[in-house]
């Protein structure tokens, strides 16, 4: 059997493509291999979000060269944004590249684009008309309870410092039927957890006819399910949490008390600059309706630090959110120009060190808020899918996430991955909980 080593950038939804991309090439005859060395093609999928992961991909690449040149039947692949975004300009800079390929449906042109040779033509830009859900072969799903069930992709929203809409192209949503008949299978198979994914998950349905909306597909799955399934779904966007999405968070069994619901900034100038489509108080009236019908849910974000023109009273206006939602956990980085985006020309850009800063003070913030509502949750049972068995690293005999999808370490039973327990938490620490088993 032929090997591929693949490689994975970025956000849940290139998670979900690389398990795609085993799947389509398991059935060209290739294994996963651990090891470069031993690969027959090397695929890296990229992600386009921060500057850092390109940095990261351009050095493996150097590495992967010197590889090629021991052993010229090797093949280098790069597939995802950054693959789509750059396009032709790769094959300039990178000429023994074997292939390039961009994200979502267009991986299923992997095979094709192997068969043609060397530098492989690139696929088309957003601008063309992008195919929608191809009948996929199974992804090759790295775990045996968890699944990621992709219900969209693109995105229409255009925040001025987000790339995805120019290598993903616009929203399209996948038909209902397609989707129930994966979660079906999916069940069959055994499978405790599923998150649906999408840019903007909850903005599923507006171009389908029958306009289908994400609240009734969340029905149709706890129905069809009968409520046993774990269902989780990311990311949401906050223009998007409608009263009937609310409302069937709060009703349906299956549906996990955690929405990740990006706000990104806590000033209205910022928002309105990042062109998100909704103020601070808007956020604000949404998290504390959702609370209102869900009192124990967890909420996660993310916020962009530094955003061009950013002040420091923009930034304390971030900090007074982060007091008053007391989110459970958050991603927060600093902001990082990306090409084709309007902020990356923006003229007031913050300088690094300000960034830095801010981020420091904005994550020690949250940690020690983490830490408090965390400590608060000492004694209280939870539900744990165990989702890792011993791990001698972080000392943990398992590993598990809890409804609220906080991070479980057990230390003294084995539990196997798969197993979902009644758990005491025992001790708290701002990123994770100990717990037992009862
Ligand atoms: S909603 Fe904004 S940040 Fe999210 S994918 Fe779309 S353009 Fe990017």
């Amino acid at each position: 059997m032929a090997k591929l080593k693949l490689i994975t950038f970025g956000c849940q939804a290139n998670e979900a493509d690389s398990e795609k991309i085993a799947g389509v090439l398991a059935e060209e005859g290739f294994d996963l291999t651990e090891t470069a060395e031993d690969a027959d093609l090397i695929l890296l999928n990229t992600c386009s979000i921060r500057e850092k992961a390109e940095h990261k991909v351009y050095s493996l690449l150097g590495t992967f060269q010197k590889l090629k040149a021991q052993n010229p039947r090797l093949k280098i692949g790069l597939c995802g944004c950054l693959a789509q975004r750059e396009g032709e300009r790769l094959k300039t800079r990178f000429p023994y590249l074997d292939l390039v390929a961009g994200p979502g449906a267009m991986i299923y042109r992997i095979p094709s684009l192997l068969k043609g040779g060397s530098n492989g033509p690139v696929l088309p830009r957003p601008k063309e008309p992008l195919p929608l859900y191809i009948q996929s072969p199974r992804p090759r799903r790295e775990s045996t309870c968890k699944a990621w069930v992709s219900i969209m992709e693109g995105c229409n929203y255009l925040c001025t410092f987000c790339v995805v809409p120019y290598t993903r192209g616009p929203e399209r949503s996948r038909p209902p039927g397609d989707i129930m008949a994966e979660v079906e299978e999916l069940l069959r198979q055994g499978y405790k957890e599923i998150t649906l994914l999408g840019q903007t998950v909850n903005a599923y349905g507006k171009n389908l006819k029958p306009r289908t909306r994400f609240s009734d597909l969340l029905k149709a799955i706890d129905t069809l399910s009968g409520g046993t399934i774990r269902v989780r779904f990311t990311s949401s966007h906050p223009k998007d949490l409608t009263p009937d999405l609310i409302e069937a968070i709060a009703s349906l069994n299956s549906v996990c008390e955690h929405l990740h619901l990006p706000v990104q900034a806590g000033s209205d100038r910022v928002l309105k600059r990042m062109g998100r489509h909704y103020t601070r108080e808007d956020y604000l009236v949404k998290a504390r309706a959702l609370r209102e019908v869900v009192p124990d849910i967890a909420l996660s974000t993310d916020f962009i630090v530094g955003f061009p023109g950013e002040s420091e009273e923009d930034f304390r206006e971030t900090l007074s959110l982060l007091e008053e939602v007391r989110f459970d956990s958050l991603f927060a980085f600093n902001y990082s120009p990306r090409p084709l985006t309007p902020a990356a020309i923006h003229p007031h850009q913050v300088p690094e060190e300000v960034k830095t800063d801010r981020l420091h003070l904005l994550l020690k913030r949250h940690d020690q808020i983490a830490l408090e509502q965390n400590t608060g949750r000492v004694g209280t049972i939870e539900e744990v899918l165990v989702e890792e068995g011993p791990n001698t690293k972080l000392q943990s005999s398992a590993t598990g996430r809890s409804r609220r999808n906080q991070l479980v370490h057990f230390s003294e039973e084995y539990l196997p991955p798969g197993l979902t327990v009644s758990a005491v938490i025992t001790e708290a620490y701002s990123h994770y909980l100990k717990a037992k088993s009862r």
